[in-house]
């Protein structure tokens, strides 16, 4: 298993993603009949995907009779990564707090997580910096007017 992709998900292909990653190895019919509990989507639709997918290398086939098994090619927790490494990116780095405190205040978390959270962040803390600095290019970023 490969650890990152280069290709991007889209939100329906995300949701195809999603039934393969549970169900693996599966069958294109299976995973139609558990989207149908959501969406309303014809199987053609499915099947487009699910042919995007496999173009795209998020999913390799194994035949099976006269149809395929579907298999991912990348853990969902890589792909996560990828894509909140590429959102953190995407804002200057003094605004990555920002990013953090967002995601939290809209996670649904339990005790048992926010503890968990709390525990990583006193680790954290001795060797964070005591500011962060603006790494922007000149004119990307609004730090340098203050
Ligand atoms: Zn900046």
């Amino acid at each position: 298993m490969r650890k990152s992709p280069k290709e991007h998900i889209s939100e329906a292909e995300w949701e195809v993603m999603r039934v393969v990653w549970a169900n693996q190895p599966v069958d294109s019919k299976t995973i139609i009949t558990i989207l149908d509990e959501k969406l309303t989507w014809k199987p053609s639709t499915v099947k487009t995907l699910l042919k995007r997918l496999v173009d795209k290398q998020f999913l390799m086939t194994e035949k099976n009779g006269r149809g395929y098994l579907y298999h991912a090619n990348y853990l969902e927790k890589n792909i996560i990564d990828d894509n909140i490494e590429e959102l953190l990116s995407r804002v200057c780095d003094k605004d990555e707090a920002y990013l953090v405190q967002s995601m939290i205040k809209h996670a649904k978390l339990s005790k048992l997580d926010l503890r968990f959270l709390i525990d990583q962040l006193k680790k954290d803390i001795d060797e964070a910096p005591e500011e962060i600095t603006c790494q922007c290019l000149p004119g990307q970023c609004t730090c340098r007017h203050h």
